[in-house]
């Protein structure tokens, strides 16, 4: 590690803003800054200089990363943000730097789970029958993928609202998911929910749902990750400011 490291962490997640903090901590000297997409505006302050909006492809992210002396990149987005994992693989090959990727582990069915397991999104919306009342934590810019189904009822919880209306009779929580599962089986039960959508983001923070969908005995439709080319990966913060010390050189001080 050396005063003229700059590490670059793609941001998103809630271990990406425990990450920054570590990252700060663990690396003084090292130049260190944050991006986000911007898709949402409620944006979390990392306490580190922090840079909004897509970089243009490949191509803009190699830019950035040669105009700014980029000499490590920590891909630290939600498991599907997959265009920008595939983009940081890339651009780091091109440019021949190091890049760990925090992959959080996904969600693994219990013995009392009623999983479906889909590709995609639209696959997961043809199977939904046609009386389901369906809790949908999918997202502002998926929510479109379900909402030619107005022959069900739909409740869509995303933190932003979608670009173009949902139909009749569906409802929208415009809302961070609730961190137990007794909030949000009460909100299942007043909604009389029937199946429970969504991806596998893995991680404890968006996992209540899950739980309670265990609990009422609902099927869950799991949207599975999208598959990303190979890369170092970490599980946890820890796995990656091990890496960044041994990528960095920061071990041997
Ligand atoms: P994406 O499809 O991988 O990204 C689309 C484009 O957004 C990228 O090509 C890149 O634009 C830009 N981008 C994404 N993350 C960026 C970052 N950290 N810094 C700078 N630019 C970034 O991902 P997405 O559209 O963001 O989301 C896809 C899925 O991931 C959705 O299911 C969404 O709900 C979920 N998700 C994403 C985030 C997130 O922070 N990205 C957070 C939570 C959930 P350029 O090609 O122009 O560089």
């Amino acid at each position: 590690m050396t005063k003229a490291d700059h590490i670059l962490l793609l941001a998103g997640t809630f271990e990406a803003r425990l990450l920054a903090r570590q990252l700060e901590e663990c690396f003084a000297g090292a130049r260190l800054t944050a991006s986000f997409a911007g898709i949402v505006s409620d944006l979390p302050d990392l306490g580190v200089p922090t840079r909004t909006g897509g970089f243009g492809g490949v191509e803009g992210l190699s830019d950035f990363l040669s105009a700014e002396h980029v000499t490590l990149v920590i891909d630290g987005t939600h498991p599907f943000a997959a265009q920008m994992s595939r983009n940081a693989v890339e651009a780091c090959a091109a440019s021949q730097l190091p890049l760990i990727r925090l992959e959080r582990p996904a969600w693994t069915a219990l013995p009392d789970d009623n999983w479906r397991h889909f590709g995609s999104m639209q696959e997961a919306a043809r199977a939904l029958p046609e009386d389901a009342r369906a809790f949908l934590a999918v997202g502002r810019k998926e929510i479109g993928q379900f909402a030619w189904r107005d022959d069900i009822y739909g409740l869509a919880r995303m933190i932003e609202a979608p670009p173009q209306p949902l139909p009749a009779g569906w409802d929208l929580l415009l809302q961070r998911p609730a961190q137990s599962s007794s909030e949000e089986a009460d909100l299942f039960r007043k909604h009389g929910i029937t199946h429970v959508v969504t991806k596998n983001s893995g991680g404890v923070r968006a996992y209540a749902k899950i739980e309670a969908a265990r609990k009422l005995g609902l099927p869950v439709f799991v949207i599975d990750r999208p598959q990303l080319p190979a890369a170092e990966t970490a599980a946890d913060v820890e796995g990656v400011l091990q890496d960044t010390r041994r990528l960095l050189g920061w071990i041997s001080r």
